[in-house]
């Protein structure tokens, strides 16, 4: 579709008010009335329109992120990488491309606190020459769960009870301990790292794998790193929770200061590369969004850096309609096989076409720059652009027109194996938690973390809690043993005020 150019006159300080169709308006203080004390009159178009657009000034919050702070700037490539990637956005050393970036918690409301415990998502819009790249990770570099059929359980897990309206632990600690693969993320939750200090002290990651595609056309698997160039800072449980009270918008006035006193954020960019042959031979599934692959193998590449150097001139139209999508690939950046990528390749723009409209892509931040759309779509709501008269809205045609370009065909790659619903819930869950348990943390960062499980996990029911234990002991018996103490002290002060647990358990039900 090409972009029409209806001019739009910038707004003088001192123009004359208007209605939204831009008629001058009289008086916008006082309502239209018979008489002083009323009644209003039906004519009175001023407070209807008015009245009528405020009525519609929300639109769907976002089922997850819906919290979440923006800022604009550029990325700019430190090291060469065309070896691996044809995409423009690396083309050379010292090329900038225009960035969007939104940082946001995952299960709160978009009033909910920023100081919670919960992954932060960090998403970049990078705005290329051969239209977006939408790379829409998290400050985690895996994830709870590895089969996209899970997500929407998942989330309702850990948002609120349906009949209770309120967070329900039972809810959180029954799925994720009836889904031992999300030991990993669980354990990275709980350490110091799951509350952030701010957005801008964190690491981000692309998390899935993607595929590399060079001008030959040959192919690598990738992940995507950025990493934190003001230091890792978290908060502490005290301090978090002193926040949540005295200033829960904590996050985003954080970054907003930072960046309106020309104190500028910024990242460092690498990748990881795997071959097709090691991805072959590799004792773990590298498409598997639960697993991280070891630095030691597969050492982080840097490519360059990101900066945060303009904050949103207004929120609703450049945050809250900010839309990422991880289908919006340019040439030389494709999709792995992992299956959570693959689901998230249809949810997040059919959630946006729900959230935002259909032609969301025409919404000013969210449109290409440095190209122009140029297809086939036309119509829908809100639609802003229109072919030009002398084209057709059909392809192939036989007219100027736009046309395809065999040189962008995505790589070819075999494909084979059993049509089925392939479980893989048995996958080695717990080697990659070990080796985080035991090796990366301290001992001090250990203790926090087993602190912070039971503190959590004490308002579950007992059974859900024995069963959360037993996947800890699989990672290490010390990791189990250390919650299980913790849980039987808070379990002998809580004594009879137990929370409200609302379901019941299937073998309970039965035994009534
Ligand atoms: P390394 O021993 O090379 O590095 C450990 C990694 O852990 C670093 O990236 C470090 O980040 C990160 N880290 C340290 N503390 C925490 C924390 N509390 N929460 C989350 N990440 C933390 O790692 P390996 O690649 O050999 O993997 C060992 C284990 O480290 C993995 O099993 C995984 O659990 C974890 N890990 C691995 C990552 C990877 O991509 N390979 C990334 C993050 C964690 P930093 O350098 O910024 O301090």
């Amino acid at each position: 579709m090409y972009q029409s150019k209806v001019p739009s006159p910038a707004l003088q300080a001192n123009c004359p008010l208007t209605t939204g169709a831009g008629v001058p308006t009289g008086d916008k203080l006082n309502v239209l009335t018979v008489g002083p004390r009323g009644p209003l009159l039906m004519q009175d178009v001023v407070f209807t329109d008015e009245m009528a657009h405020f009525d519609r000034e929300r639109i769907p919050e976002r089922v997850v992120h819906a919290k979440g702070a923006g800022a604009f700037g550029y990325f700019e490539v430190t090291h060469d990488i065309t070896r691996f990637t044809k995409a423009k956005v690396f083309e050379k050393i010292g090329k900038r491309t225009d960035i969007a970036v939104r940082f946001s918690t995952v299960a709160g409301e978009a009033g909910s606190a920023d100081t919670v415990r919960d992954p932060r998502g960090f998403a970049v819009k990078f705005y290329t020459d051969e239209g977006i790249w939408d790379l829409t990770g998290n400050n985690t570099p895996i994830f709870f769960i590895k089969d996209a059929i899970l997500f929407p359980s998942f989330i309702h897990s850990q948002k609120r009870n349906p009949q209770t309206h309120l967070k329900d632990p039972d809810m959180v600690w029954d799925f994720w301990s009836l889904r031992p693969e999300s030991l990993h993320q669980v354990t990275f939750l709980f350490t110091d790292r799951g509350i952030p200090d701010g957005h801008r002290h964190m690491n981000g990651y692309g998390s899935h794998t993607f595929k590399l595609v060079n001008a030959e056309g040959k192919a690598v698997y990738c992940k995507f790193h950025y990493k934190t160039d003001q230091g890792i800072k978290n908060l502490t449980v005290e301090e978090a929770d002193r926040l949540v009270v005295s200033d829960p918008d904590y996050g985003i006035r954080d970054l907003f200061c930072a960046i309106a006193n020309k104190n500028f954020p910024s990242w460092t960019f690498y990748i990881q590369v795997m071959t097709f042959e090691q991805a072959e031979k590799s004792p773990f599934n590298p498409f598997d969004l639960t697993k991280v692959w070891p630095h030691g193998e597969y050492p982080l590449i840097p490519v360059g850096k990101m900066v945060l150097n303009r904050n949103p001139e207004n929120y609703f139209a450049e945050v809250e309609q900010l839309a990422f999508d991880p289908s919006n690939m340019p040439p030389g950046i494709e999709p792995s096989p992992d299956k959570m990528l693959q689901g998230r390749l249809f949810s997040y723009p059919d959630t946006h076409r729900h959230r935002l409209g259909p032609n969301y892509l025409q919404i000013p931040v969210n449109s290409p720059r440095g190209t122009r759309v140029a297809n086939y779509q036309q119509d829908g709501p809100m639609c802003m652009f229109h072919m030009p008269s002398n084209m057709p809205n059909y392809y192939p045609n036989s007219f100027m027109c736009p046309r395809d370009q065999p040189k962008h065909k995505e790589t070819c790659f075999p494909a084979s194996g059993d049509v089925d619903r392939h479980n893989t819930d048995d996958e080695d869950n717990v080697s990659q938690v070990r080796a985080f348990y035991t090796k990366t943390l301290s001992e001090c960062e250990r203790q926090r973390l087993c602190e912070n499980i039971a503190k959590h996990l004490k308002d579950a029911q007992i059974f859900i809690q024995q069963r959360a234990v037993k996947n800890f002991s699989d990672v290490h018996q010390d990791y189990g043993a250390r919650i299980q103490t913790l849980l039987d002290k808070y379990n002998a002060a809580e004594g009879d005020k137990k929370p409200l647990h609302c379901y019941v358990r299937q073998d309970e039900k039965n035994a009534l």
